[in-house]
């Protein structure tokens, strides 16, 4: 997709509500490689320079999601991309399979999560 301000603010108000429902708060949301090549290398690390190469990256340690919309086809992707990267933050314990895909649809859906808390 072609950025232009006007899907910059759409994307950072869905983020916003997104987070809202997810319990979490708000994080950070870059959308071009040259924004996370410009962010310090310690945020980054791991996933700097090859960033490009997905459609979007969580930082988990920083609360700072890259949703990478050259890439990103259309807008079903662009929602489903940035649900994915908010149930990482939400969810930092669980890697990829079917618990997390699940949980990426009932996002999509409009479930609403609690904060996540950690165990004492
Ligand atoms: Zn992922």
């Amino acid at each position: 997709m072609r950025l232009d301000e006007d899907l910059r603010l759409r994307i950072l108000e869905k983020a916003g509500i997104y987070a809202a429902r997810f319990g979490i708060s708000e994080p950070k949301v870059v959308l071009t490689t040259r924004e996370v090549l410009d962010l310090p290398r310690e945020i980054t690390e791991g996933r700097r320079t090859s960033a490009y190469k997905y459609l979007g990256v969580s930082y988990l340690m920083h609360n700072l999601v890259f949703i990478n919309v050259k890439k990103i086809p259309d807008d079903k992707t662009l929602e489903n991309t940035i649900v994915h990267e908010l149930i990482h933050l939400r969810f930092p314990y669980l890697s990829h399979g079917k618990r997390f895909n699940r949980l990426v649809r009932r996002g999509l859906a409009g479930k609403t999560f609690k904060p996540y808390q950690k165990r004492k």
